[in-house]
Order: C-alpha cells, then structure tokens, then sequence
C-alpha cells in the first residue's frame, strides 16, 4: 500500500496514519515528525528548519523532497509507505510523481480529509504532545489523568510552539494557499479519497480504511 494523506493540520492525518499503519504495516513516515526530532536533536537539519517550524512557516521544498527520498530508501519501506504531511505544495507533488516512477511504484490513493477551519483551530490550539515519547493529548477531547504528565511513558506534555493561536491561523492560511493545489492534482488523477474527519477516531478510520482498500 502507498497512500499520501493531506489535509489541513489538525484533520488527524497523524493519527488515521498510525492507524493504517496499524492495519496495513507499512511505515507511517511523517515529515513533521521527521523535521521535529532533527531539531530536538540539534542536528545541522534540525538548526536549519528550526525557525520554519517554530513559525509554522513551510520548510523549503529542496530540504523536505531530500528527506523523503533518503527515508524511502529504507528497507522498511519497500512494500509500502503512508506519507503523512508531504507533499505540502504542487512541486513537492510532482516531486513525489517522479521519485515513485523512478521506483517503478505507482500510489493507490490520497486520502483528504476534511474538517471545517473552526474545529481544526479548537483541535490544535487544546493539542499537547509527550516530549519524550511524543504521545498525543488533548485538553478537552483526550486529556491526560495527571494534567501535564504523559499517561504512557510520565514524559513532560507541552505546547507546540506552532499550535499556539496565532500560529495555527498562519498554519491555515499557508495550508490554503500551498496545499490547495496539491488536492486538485491527486483530484486530477483520479487518487483522492475524500473522508469526512468529524467524528471518532474510529469511525474517521472506518471512511478512510473503505477508501483505500
Ligand atoms: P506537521 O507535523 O505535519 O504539522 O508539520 C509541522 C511543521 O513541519 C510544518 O508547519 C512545517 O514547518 C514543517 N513541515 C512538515 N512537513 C512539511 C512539508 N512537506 N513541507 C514543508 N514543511 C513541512
């Protein structure tokens, strides 16, 4: 299975991509979390993204296509792969169109979900993430027994710098203007899947899982 989720931030790509990852076991390869561990490592690619993901701004097309294309060489990915947050713009699609042909693959479907902008903002403004094991909470929807501390691993939750209020607008105005053309090229070629993403986590999958089969 090679599937590419898009969507605005907050639509749950992360997690419906954990859960095909689950039922399909292929590896969920995220960008943002790629881009994220760099920079808690303090890599040379973790210092250079450092201020595009504090600001929520897109990381250049050269630096995330090199990342993805090192990633895909990985053994793990060879009978298949979720890309969660790439590709993010038009040449980043194209981007991927030729490293997939190159491969001889061919990709099954991109699933789009859909969540109107008032719920995404309520969604990533409550988002609280485990610093080590960087398992996801939510204040209202998800919230952890003891406030602050990871009910999995008693790691220390925080605030992404990048799902504060100010920032998450930003995230979406960028996502329309960016992302929007990446939908209609998978549109274009006959490989979107549209799921609605209000509801359970189970009952989103349930839509996305009958999509993609
Ligand atoms: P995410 O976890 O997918 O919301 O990504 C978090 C941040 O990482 C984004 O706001 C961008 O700064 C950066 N990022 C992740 N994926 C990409 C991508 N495909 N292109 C550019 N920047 C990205």
């Amino acid at each position: 299975m090679r599937v590419v989720m898009v969507g605005p931030p907050g639509a749950g790509k992360g997690t419906q991509a954990k859960l095909l990852n689950e039922r399909f076991g292929v590896p969920h390869v995220s960008t943002g979390d790629i881009l994220r561990d760099a920079q808690r490592a303090g890599t040379p690619l973790g210092l250079e993204v450092q201020r595009f993901l504090e600001e929520g701004r897109l990381v250049p097309d050269k630096v995330v296509i090199g990342i993805v294309g090192e990633r895909l060489k990985d053994p793990d990915c060879r009978p298949g792969y979720i890309l969660d947050g790439f590709p993010r713009t038009l040449a980043q699609a194209q981007a991927l169109d030729e490293l997939m042909a190159n491969r001889g693959e061919r990709l099954d479907a991109a699933v789009f979900i859909v969540v109107p902008q008032q719920e995404l903002v309520r969604r990533l403004s409550g988002r609280r993430v485990c610093r080590a094991c960087g398992g996801m909470y939510h204040v209202l929807f998800d919230p952890p027994t003891i406030p602050g501390t990871c009910g999995r691993c008693g790691g220390e939750l925080y605030q992404r710098e990048d799902d504060r209020e100010d920032t998450i607008r930003h995230r979406l105005e960028i996502y329309a203007c960016e992302t929007g053309p990446v939908v209609e090229h998978y549109r274009a070629a006959g490989l979107l899947r549209e799921a609605d993403g209000v509801g359970t986590r189970e009952e989103v999958f349930g839509r996305i899982a009958a999509g993609v089969q």
